[in-house]
C-alpha cells in the first residue's frame, strides 16, 4: 500500500542507510554545539558507507534543505544555512585587540 509519503519520498531514499535513524540525522530542537558536532559525526559516518550519498546531497542542496545532515554534509557546511551565517557574521564582529576578523 503507498502512502502519501511514498509519493514524496525520493527513489533513491529506500537505499538509505539512516532509514529510521531519524534521530541521527536531525538533532533536537536547542541542541547544544558540542552535542551537534558529535551527533553530526555520528551521522557523517553513517552517510560515508551510503550508497545514495550522492543524490541524497544533491537532493538537499537542490532543495535548500536547511536542517539534518543529507550526503554527508552537516548544516554548517550546506550553502544558505543559518549556522553558517551565524558564523561568519560572528566572524565579522571586532577581536578582543579590536580589529576586525575576516569574516570569510
Ligand atoms: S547519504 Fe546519509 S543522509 Fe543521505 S540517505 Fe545516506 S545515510 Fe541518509
Amino acid at each position: 500500500m503507498l502512502t502519501d509519503l511514498d509519493a514524496v519520498r525520493p527513489e533513491w531514499h529506500s537505499e538509505a542507510r539512516c532509514s529510521g535513524r531519524s534521530e541521527l540525522m536531525f538533532g533536537p530542537i536547542g541542541e547544544q554545539p558540542v552535542a551537534r558536532r558529535t551527533r553530526e559525526n555520528r551521522a557523517k559516518a553513517l552517510c560515508d558507507i551510503c550508497p545514495v550519498s550522492d543524490p541524497c546531497r544533491e537532493y538537499a542542496l537542490a532543495n535548500r534543505i536547511h536542517d539534518g545532515v543529507w550526503g554527508g554534509l552537516g548544516v554548517a557546511q550546506r550553502p544558505g544555512s543559518r549556522l553558517r551565517r551565524n558564523r561568519r557574521d560572528r566572524a565579522a564582529l571586532p577581536t578582543s585587540s579590536g580589529s576586525w576578523a575576516d569574516p570569510r
